[in-house]
């Protein structure tokens, strides 16, 4: 089926358009520049970012892909998880849009698309999969067990995501934002054994065992980890010492990338899982992808990694995700859907 999808849970206006398992076009337009000078997305704007920026998405992602909303068998959006104001943006499009042409309407969860994008690139997903999403506004590890209607979450952060961390400790050591880009650059210059970070949410107490799993074993916590950071800075400015930025830089990316790769990996092993899909923004860390491929690998897990810009927000991973639903035979949702996770086609289990 040709399929059109929208998102906008973020800062990311995206439309897609894909036929199947092809892709015809992804068209992205970020707000992220205006968010510059605060630090990190600011909801108002984004959500005023995605009004301006919708209709003319849309027109470019038609014209990339050569086809008319006439030709479009279905119309995707995603309907959460996300920022509400922004969330409603895109919903509120792909309503009228539904309503306008008389086209069936798939409510997507954002999280689940992240997923289904790897069709995109590579082709059919692998059963007994797991995914490892990690961006600016989540930390999670999912079970897929069907793409379209059974995807159960095993773990996620408990309170920072792992780019927001990136972000936050970017700003502590004045490299500005988005963070995760320059922390990955000036790291490759540090000593990432020169400090121990605390490693979130890794003790006994909260990992319990195989057998007797505890409460956070497949969770994630990083403000922890970005309060010892600050605390660090802090104790060298007091005794009036130059920061030692690149080992800082490193030593912290370390303590994030050991973290979510040694979980995901167990979630694997336990789960039985012998494939695992990483997404998000920061996909594209480097140490991650390295560090990752090397767990993966002696635990004898095949890693699979879309290309970036199909990591990060965007519309093709909604059509691609709703391609996959239409095609299982899952039915619309109607025009009645939420903005919150709803009731979205690609169930998630928690
Ligand atoms: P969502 O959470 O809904 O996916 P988002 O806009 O917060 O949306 P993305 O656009 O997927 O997230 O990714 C942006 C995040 O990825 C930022 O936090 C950024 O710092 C981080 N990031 C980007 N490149 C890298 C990198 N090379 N290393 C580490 N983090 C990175
Ligand atoms: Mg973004
Ligand atoms: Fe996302």
């Amino acid at each position: 089926p040709l399929v059109l999808g929208i998102e906008s849970s973020c800062d990311e206006t995206g439309v897609g358009i894909v036929r199947g398992t092809e892709l015809l076009a992804n068209a992205v337009s970020s707000s992220m520049d205006e968010h510059v000078r605060f630090g990190g997305v600011i909801p108002e704007i984004a959500s005023r970012a995605h009004l301006d920026a919708l209709i003319p998405t849309l027109r470019s992602a038609l014209d990339t892909a050569g086809v008319s909303l006439d030709d479009v068998d279905a119309l995707a959006v995603t309907s959460g998880p996300g920022l509400s104001g922004a969330l409603m943006v895109g919903v509120a499009a792909a309503k009228a849009l539904a309503l306008a042409t008389g086209k069936p309407l798939y409510a997507i969860n954002h999280l689940v698309a992240h997923v289904g994008v790897g069709v995109l690139d590579g082709g059919a997903l692998p059963r007994s999969l797991g995914a490892l999403l990690v961006s600016g506004g989540h930390t999670e590890i999912l079970r897929v067990d069907a793409l379209a209607s059974d995807v159960t979450l095993l773990g996620a952060t408990i309170d920072d995501a792992a780019g927001e961390a990136y972000d936050k400790v970017a700003r502590l050591l004045g490299l500005g934002y988005p963070g995760g880009p320059a922390i990955d650059r000036i790291a490759r210059g540090g000593n990432p054994k020169a400090i121990r970070f605390p490693r979130g949410l890794t003790l006994p107490k909260f990992m319990g065992t195989a057998d007797s799993p505890g409460r956070h074993r497949y969770d994630f916590s990083f403000s922890g980890l970005k309060t010892a950071v600050a605390r660090c800075v802090e104790q060298y400015e007091a005794r009036g010492e130059e920061i030692p930025v690149a080992d800082i830089a490193a030593s912290f990316q370390e303590a994030v990338v050991d973290v979510v790769t040694s979980k995901a990996v167990l979630a694997c092993r336990e789960q039985g899982l012998e494939n695992l899909l990483l997404g998000g923004g920061v996909a594209a860390n480097s140490r991650l992808r390295e560090l990752l491929a090397a767990r993966c690998a002696s635990a004898g897990i095949a890693l699979r990694i879309p290309r970036p810009g199909l990591c990060t927000d965007n519309g093709a991973m909604v059509a691609a995700l709703a391609a996959q639903v239409v095609m299982a035979g899952g039915r619309p949702s109607g025009i009645a859907f939420g903005t919150d996770s709803g009731q979205p086609v690609s169930a998630i289990t928690l």
